[in-house]
């Protein structure tokens, strides 16, 4: 159709629950898909947590509530922000959103217009480029390298910085490389935001998904100038098995926050009212951390056994994930495109993975463990089939 709006026109929709998708449709016709391409954590939300929303609906939690949020997770979040990252907010620093995604995109309605570049490390999470479009930016996409762990460094950051920057896109723990950055990482990238006055939105979204002893920091904490400088955006659907619920938040300055509840206040309304004392006690009941730490030791099961099927097929290789649940693996030595060598896997050998080529870089492809140890298993002898009659 010609008469949509140019803005629409360049984007693209979003590949991985394209693919997701496909494997899921596979499955239904009785194909034996290991799908190892879901960002999303196999376990069911926690109980406790599901009894607090089936309490609130049998409350009456069933009204239209406070556009940014009913003023009790608020307060929830503002106590988690200051006892886990060391941030101090207040209620009116924070907006509830319909998800993490939903948060990242009504910021850049907020903050992103015509002419204004926003820079994003590849490889990226897909929808980040796409969302900066949408508001009419530019995205600045700077490359880097399996050398620093995909990670940006500072000379890299202060060299994308133009006038027209206002924006940059950390994601710590990442998704697609689980590369974690370190304090010093961000006391340094912190320094350049600071020095340029650009702005930069910290995706806090798999904070609590942590390998060996790995330490998450949260960037407006290093110091009380980027601070001033930062946005967090994070939410329930990782750490907390929460993905159906759509429930996110920002945290940032008052008036930045109060643009975004106009915006979600002519768009989504709040969030499903009942829903969001579910995440109360996410954020506030002791079981959680419970629930949270069995998760981590699950998926620090299958992260060793992937990680040791991977070491020991040759011509592949990746960085050692310190977080999220992704291994993003480099494939160039025996394919020459991510898309074709994951269309082929998932064609020929019934093994859904996503193409790096949607990150950003096409020399991988990303493996989600977000899935059990059996199917890990099974995926993994049928990749390293595959991968044998390509050599
Ligand atoms: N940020 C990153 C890096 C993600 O990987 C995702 C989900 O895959 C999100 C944000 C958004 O998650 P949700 O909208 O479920 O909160």
């Amino acid at each position: 159709m010609n008469q949509l709006a140019a803005r629409v026109k360049k984007i693209t929709p979003s590949i991985t629950l394209d693919i997701a998708a496909k494997a899921k449709q596979m499955k239904m016709q009785g194909i034996d898909v290991c799908s190892l391409s879901s960002g999303e954590p196999d376990f069911d939300t926690p109980q406790h947590i599901k009894n607090s929303a089936v309490l609130a609906l049998q409350k009456g939690k069933t009204k239209y509530g406070p556009v940014s949020g009913e003023l009790a997770l608020k307060e929830a979040i503002v106590n988690k922000l200051k006892k886990d990252n060391k941030l101090d907010y207040t209620p009116d620093n924070i907006i509830v959103t319909n998800g993490g995604k939903h948060s990242l995109f009504s910021l850049m309605l907020a903050l992103i217009e015509s002419g204004d570049e926003v820079i994003i490390p590849a490889p990226y999470w897909l929808s980040y480029p796409e969302m900066v479009r949408l508001a009419q930016g530019t995205p600045v996409i700077v490359e880097t390298q399996a050398e620093t762990n995909y990670k940006i460094t500072p000379k890299q950051l202060l060299k994308a910085i133009t006038l027209k920057t206002k924006l940059f896109i950390l994601n710590s723990p990442s998704n697609p490389t689980g590369a974690v950055y370190t304090y010093q990482e961000i006391k340094e990238l912190a320094q350049i935001i600071v020095d340029n006055d650009i702005w930069v939105v910290s995706d806090e979204i798999y904070e609590k998904i942590l390998y060996s002893k790995a330490e998450h920091t949260s960037i407006g904490a290093v110091g009380e100038d980027i601070f001033k400088k930062t946005i967090i955006s994070n939410g329930f659907s990782k750490s907390y098995a929460m993905t159906g619920w759509r429930l996110g938040y920002l945290a940032g300055p008052n008036d930045l926050i109060k643009t975004v509840s106009t915006i979600q206040s002519h768009s989504t309304s709040n969030v499903c009212t009942f829903a969001q004392y579910g995440a109360i006690a996410a954020l506030e009941e002791e079981e959680s951390s419970k629930c949270v730490q069995e998760m981590l030791n699950a998926f620090t099961d299958r992260r060793n056994s992937i990680l040791e099927r991977i070491a020991a097929i040759p011509k592949i290789s990746c960085p050692i994930p310190m977080g999220a649940f992704y291994v993003f693996i480099d494939i160039s030595q025996i394919s020459k495109s991510s898309i074709q060598f994951s269309d082929d896997l998932l064609e020929k050998y019934q093994v859904a993975v996503i193409p790096g080529q949607v990150f950003g870089n096409d020399n991988c492809i990303r493996i989600s463990y977000a899935t059990d140890l059996m199917s890990i298993e099974k995926g993994m002898n049928r990749i390293e089939e595959f991968i044998d009659t390509l050599k």
